[in-house]
C-alpha cells in the first residue's frame, strides 16, 4: 500500500487538482493506521488474553501452531497438538453456579500452564475447553503424547477447593502428533486432535485418545449414519423386534418389550446403541417411536385375532418423546387404529429421566399416559441413582432391575445381597419388579424365590422379529402346561 502511494497521490492530483490531493494524502494514511488497529498483527494477537484464565485465545493460539507447524514440515523436529475438556462442565455449572466454574477454568489453565515447559503454550479453545501446542523437540512419540495427556489429566483432576466446598472434576483429552496430521493445513492438526477429544469424550468421563486413520473412517461412517437413518425410518427398514416378560408366579407372558432393529441393506444389521445417538443428536427420536409404536399396536391386534394372550407391550421412550406435547394424542391415535385400550401399552422411562429433574412437559406426559391407562415402568433401575423420594412421585407401576444386578446373582453373595435389597424396598415402596438380562435357569430360580414379579432375558429369549413371535408363544403355552413351574416362594 505504501508503495503505491506516489502513484495514487500523482493520479489525484491530475484529476482532481489540489483538493483531491491533499484528501489522498491525509486520507489514506489515516485508513491504513485504523486497519492495523483493527486486525492486530501475529505478535498482537498473542498477547490477547482470557479474562478469566489469563490464558491465551484461540486466534493467538492459531499463530503459534501455524509457527510450529511449518517448523516441524521438515528435518526430525516433533511436536503434538493437544484438546482438553473438562466432562460434564454444564451439570458442574449448573450444580456450583458460574462463579465456582469461573473458579475451576482458572485453577485449571494455572495446572496445565504448570505441567508443562515454559516454552509450551496453553490457550483456552472453549467454552471448557483448553489447547496445547508443544514446541518441536526431537524425541516424542505416541507413548510420550499418553504420557503427557495423564500428566495434565492428573493435574487437572486434583480436587479444587471452592468457598469451603471441595469440587472433584475429570477431563477428557485428545490429541494429535504432528507426524499424523491428516491434512495439509496446520489447521487439519488442531482439529484432529479435536476428533480424538470428541472419540475421548464418548468414552468418557476422564479418557484419553490419541488421533489415528481409522478414527477418521469412523467419523465418517458415523456421518453417513447420521444421514441414513431418518431415511431408514421413512422406508421401514428399521423394525420393532420383541422380547418377551415373563410373571414368575404363573410362567405365562406378561408382555413383550418392543426393541428396534435396523438392517442396513449395505451395513448389515446396525445395533441400537450406534444409531440412537445419531437420532438423539438431531432430536429426531420420536420419529423412531412413531414407528416402532405402529410396529407394537399392529403386532398386538395380531397377537389377539391368532388367540395368543399377550396383555402388553413396552416401549421404550426418550426423554425427547416425553418433551412432545402430542405424545398422548399419537400414542391414542395409534391405539385407536387398532381398537386397543390404552393398557395395553407400558411405557419404559429410563431411571435417569427422573432423577434429572424433568421438565414440566415430562411431567405432564407422564401423568397423562398414567390417567390414559397406560403403565410405566423405570428402565434400568440402580443404574441412575433416584432418590426414593423422585420415584414416588412419578405414577411408576413397576422397576426394572437392570442386568448389572442380575448377573450372576445366584453364584455371588453380594450380588444376591444387592437384588435382595433393590426386591425388598420395591415391595416397601408397593412396586412391582422386573429383572432384566436373566441369561441362566439358576439367576431365574433365584430372582422367582426372592419374589421379584416378572423375568425378560436372554435365558428365556432372545428379541426376535415379529414373525418368530406366533411359533414362540405356541411352544411356550405347552411348555408351561407340561413342565413343573420355577415357584415363587410365598412367606
Ligand atoms: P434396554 O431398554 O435396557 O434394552 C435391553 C437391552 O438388553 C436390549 O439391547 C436387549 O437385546 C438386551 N438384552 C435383553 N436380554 C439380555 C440378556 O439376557 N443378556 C444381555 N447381555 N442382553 C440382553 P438392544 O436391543 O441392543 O437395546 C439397547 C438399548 O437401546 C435399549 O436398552 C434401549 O435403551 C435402547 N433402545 C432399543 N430400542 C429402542 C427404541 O425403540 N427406542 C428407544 N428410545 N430406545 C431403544
Ligand atoms: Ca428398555
Ligand atoms: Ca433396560
Amino acid at each position: 500500500a505504501l508503495a503505491s502511494m506516489p502513484t495514487l497521490l500523482l493520479v489525484a492530483y491530475w484529476m482532481g487538482g489540489e483538493i483531491w490531493l491533499t484528501a489522498i494524502a491525509i486520507g489514506c494514511p489515516v485508513i491504513l493506521i485504523l486497519l492495523r488497529l483493527l486486525s492486530p498483527g501475529a505478535e498482537a494477537a498473542q498477547t490477547i488474553k482470557d479474562s478469566t484464565t489469563g490464558a491465551m485465545l484461540r486466534p493467538g493460539f492459531d499463530v503459534v501452531r501455524d509457527t510450529v507447524f511449518e517448523q516441524t514440515s521438515v528435518g526430525d523436529l516433533k511436536s503434538a497438538c493437544f484438546s482438553v475438556e473438562i466432562d460434564d462442565a454444564a451439570e458442574l455449572a449448573k450444580r456450583h453456579g458460574h462463579a465456582a466454574m469461573d473458579h475451576i477454568l482458572r485453577v485449571t489453565a494455572d495446572r496445565m500452564i504448570g505441567a508443562l515447559r515454559p516454552s509450551d503454550t496453553v490457550a483456552r479453545t472453549g467454552d471448557y475447553r483448553f489447547a496445547v501446542c508443544l514446541e518441536p523437540v526431537r524425541q516424542l512419540d505416541l507413548e510420550l503424547g499418553i504420557q503427557i495427556s495423564g500428566r495434565l489429566q492428573t493435574v487437572i483432576e486434583e480436587p479444587v477447593f471452592v468457598d469451603g466446598l471441595t469440587i472433584y472434576i475429570t477431563c477428557s483429552v485428545g490429541f494429535c502428533l504432528r507426524s499424523r496430521t491428516p491434512g495439509p493445513q496446520a489447521n487439519d492438526w488442531l482439529n484432529a486432535a479435536d476428533m480424538a477429544l470428541r472419540e475421548a469424550r464418548q468414552n468418557g468421563p476422564s479418557s484419553i485418545r490419541a488421533y489415528s486413520r481409522d478414527m477418521q473412517t469412523r467419523h465418517d461412517v458415523a456421518s453417513t449414519l447420521r444421514d441414513d437413518v431418518i431415511k431408514a425410518i421413512e422406508r421401514g427398514e428399521i423394525q420393532a423386534w420383541f422380547q418377551p416378560q415373563l410373571s414368575t408366579d404363573t410362567g405365562r407372558v406378561s408382555g413383550f418389550e418392543a426393541l428396534a432393529r435396523w438392517h442396513h441393506p449395505s451395513r448389515g444389521f446396525v445395533p441400537p446403541d450406534h444409531f440412537l445417538p445419531a437420532l438423539a443428536d438431531q432430536r429426531r427420536l420420536p420419529l423412531l417411536t412413531a414407528a416402532i409404536l405402529r410396529q407394537s399396536c399392529q403386532a398386538l391386534s395380531q397377537w389377539d385375532h391368532a388367540g395368543h394372550v399377550v396383555p402388553q407391550v413396552s416401549l421404550n421412550l426418550s426423554e425427547q418423546d416425553l418433551s412432545d406435547p402430542k405424545l398422548c394424542d399419537t400414542i391414542l391415535w395409534e391405539l385407536d387404529k387398532f381398537d386397543l385400550g390404552a393398557d395395553r401399552l407400558c411405557i419404559e422411562v429410563l431411571e435417569t429421566v427422573v432423577t434429572h429433574a424433568p421438565s414440566d412437559m415430562v411431567q405432564q406426559n407422564l401423568a397423562n399416559l398414567h390417567r390414559l391407562g397406560c403403565t410405566i415402568d423405570l428402565d434400568d433401575y440402580g443404574t441412575g441413582h433416584a432418590s426414593i423420594a423422585s420415584i414416588k412421585r412419578f405414577p411408576i407401576k413397576r422397576i426394572k432391575i437392570d442386568r448389572s444386578f442380575v448377573m450372576k446373582a445366584d453364584q455371588d453373595a453380594d450380588q444376591q445381597r444387592l437384588v435382595g435389597a433393590l426386591l425388598t424396598m420395591a415391595e416397601r415402596l408397593d412396586l412391582e419388579t422386573l429383572a432384566e438380562g436373566v441369561e441362566t435357569v439358576g439367576e431365574h430360580a433365584l430372582l422367582a424365590q426372592l419374589g421379584c414379579d416378572y423375568v425378560q432375558g436372554f435365558g428365556i429369549a432372545k428379541p426376535m422379529p415379529f414373525e418368530e413371535t406366533g411359533p414362540w408363544l405356541t411352544s411356550h403355552s405347552s411348555k408351561i402346561a407340561r413342565a413343573p413351574r420355577i415357584g415363587r416362594h410365598t412367606g
